[in-house]
C-alpha cells in the first residue's frame, strides 16, 4: 500500500512513535479497528438526531485467528464488517491495516484494501447472481484480481477455488445457483471471495440461513481455511453456541457496544457480563448449533436512537443500579486478555472506582461475577488506550 499516497494517513501511533502494529507481540494483527463508531443520521424533516449502530469498538483481527463478534439481532454486527469492508465511511475512530491507517475510499487504492479484506455475506442466495454459472462467478473474481489470468492457468485456478472449497469442479463448475443447495452457494460464494487471496474475510452470519444439518461443514471449512492459509476470520453471530465451537476470541456486543471480550472458551464457559450471561443461558443446545433467532430474558433491546448514558444493558439487567444508569462502564481489564464493561467489577479493577461518581451504590453481581485476576495494574481500564488493554 506504501506506494501509493491516497491509500495511507499518518500512521504514527498516538505517542507519535512507531506505527500501531509495530509495537511488540503485535505483529500478528493484519486489521484492526480503534475506537470505530458508526452512527446513520436520521432522515426526514423533522428527524433529529441519529441511530447509534456502532460506538466505540476495538476489534483486532490476526492471521491464522477467528475472532467471533457475538450480539443479539441489531447490535451492531454486521455494521462492524460493513464498516471493515469499507461499503460505508465510520463517524468515528480508525481502520489500520498493517497498523497503517486505512483511508482510501475509491480508486485504486480501494480496491487493493478490497482485495485483501473479503466479506461473505448472510444470505448466499441473494449474494450470487442468478443468471451466472459457477464458472462466470468465479472467473470474473480471479480476472479482477489477477489480471491476464487466462487459458489453461485460468483453467487451473478455477479447479483449485472449487476444490479449496471442497466442491468437485467437474460437477460444479458450470451449474447455475439455482442448481445448487444453500450450503454449496456458500461455498461459491466463499471461493469468489479466495480469488481475491484475501488476508481477511469478515463472514457475517454465513451460516445462519443454511440448514442446521450443513452449518457445520461450512464453519469447518473456513477453519480449514485459517489453518492452511493463515487467513484472518470475523465470524458475525447471534449465536454464542457456535462462537465457542469455533472462534479463538470472541467479543459479545450490545447495543453497539462492547460489553465483554475474552478468549472463547472463557467467555462461554464462565460469563463475566450479566448480558453474556444471559445469551448462554438462552443459547440453545451448543451440540447442535441451532440458532433460532432468540433474545430471552428480560425486555427489549433499548432504542439506539441518541442512547442515554450509561450501561446500555442496564434496563434489563437484574443488578443494575443508578451508577449503571448514568456512566457508561468502560472494559475493565478482569483477567489476561479478559475484559468485562460491568461496574459489577469495579472494586477489584485497580484504578475503575475513580470512574464513578460514588462507591456507594455500585452493583452487587454475587454468585454472578466470575473471579477477578489482576494481571497488570496499569491495565485498569478504557477504551480510549487500547493497548493497554490487550
Ligand atoms: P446486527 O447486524 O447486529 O443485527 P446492524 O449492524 O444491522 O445489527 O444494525 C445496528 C443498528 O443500526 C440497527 O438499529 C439498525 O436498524 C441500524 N442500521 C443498520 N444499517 C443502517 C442504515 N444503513 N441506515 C440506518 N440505520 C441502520
Ligand atoms: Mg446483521
Amino acid at each position: 500500500m506504501s506506494d501509493d499516497p491516497h491509500d495511507t494517513a499518518e500512521s504514527a501511533g498516538p505517542d507519535g512513535g512507531a506505527p500501531t502494529a509495530g509495537r511488540t507481540g503485535r505483529d500478528d494483527v493484519v486489521l484492526e479497528a480503534v475506537g470505530l463508531t458508526k452512527h446513520f443520521p436520521l432522515r426526514g424533516i423533522r428527524a433529529k438526531g441519529a441511530v447509534h449502530a456502532v460506538d466505540g469498538i476495538d476489534v483486532a483481527l490476526r492471521s491464522g485467528q477467528v475472532v467471533a463478534l457475538v450480539g443479539e439481532s441489531g447490535s451492531g454486527k454486521s455494521t462492524v464488517a460493513r464498516v471493515l469492508a469499507r461499503l460505508y465511511p465510520q463517524t468515528e475512530g480508525r481502520i489500520l491495516l498493517h497498523g497503517e491507517d486505512v483511508t482510501a475510499k475509491r480508486g485504486r487504492a480501494f480496491r487493493r484494501y478490497a482485495r485483501r479484506v473479503q466479506m461473505i455475506f448472510q444470505d448466499p442466495f441473494a449474494s450470487l447472481n442468478p443468471v451466472h454459472t459457477v464458472r462466470y462467478t468465479l472467473t470474473r473474481s480471479l480476472r479482477i484480481h489477477q489480471k491476464g489470468l487466462r487459458g489453461q492457468r485460468l483453467e487451473d485456478a478455477l479447479r483449485g477455488l472449487l476444490e479449496r472449497v471442497q466442491l468437485n469442479p467437474d460437477r460444479f463448475i458450470d451449474k447455475f445457483p439455482h442448481e445448487l443447495s444453500g450450503g454449496q452457494r456458500q461455498r461459491v460464494a466463499i471461493a469468489r471471495a479466495l480469488a481475491a487471496d484475501p488476508e481477511v474475510l469478515l463472514a457475517d452470519e454465513p451460516i445462519s440461513m443454511l440448514d442446521v444439518s450443513i452449518r457445520i461443514g461450512i464453519l469447518n471449512l473456513l477453519q480449514d481455511l485459517r489453518d492452511r492459509l493463515g487467513i484472518a476470520i470475523l465470524y458475525i453471530t447471534h449465536d454464542i453456541a457456535s462462537a465457542r465451537y469455533f472462534a479463538d476470541r470472541t467479543y459479545v456486543m450490545y447495543a453497539g457496544r462492547p460489553v465483554e471480550t475474552g478468549d472463547s472458551e472463557s467467555v462461554t464457559q464462565t460469563p463475566a457480563h450479566p448480558y453474556t450471561q444471559l445469551l448462554v443461558r438462552s443459547a440453545p443446545d451448543p451440540e447442535q448449533l441451532v440458532s433460532a433467532e432468540r433474545t430471552g430474558g428480560r425486555g427489549e433491546p433499548p432504542n439506539m436512537v441518541n442512547p442515554p448514558e450509561g450501561c446500555r444493558f442496564a434496563p434489563r439487567c437484574p443488578f443494575a443500579t443508578d451508577v449503571c444508569r448514568t456512566v457508561t462502564p468502560p472494559l475493565l481489564q478482569i483477567g489476561r486478555d479478559r475484559q468485562v464493561a460491568c461496574w459489577g467489577y469495579a472494586t477489584q479493577v485497580p484504578g475503575a472506582l475513580d470512574l464513578v461518581p460514588s462507591t456507594d451504590d455500585l452493583p452487587e453481581l454475587g454468585d454472578a461475577a466470575v473471579p477477578v485476576t489482576v494481571v497488570d495494574t496499569a491495565a485498569a481500564s478504557t477504551t480510549t488506550t487500547p493497548e493497554v488493554t490487550r
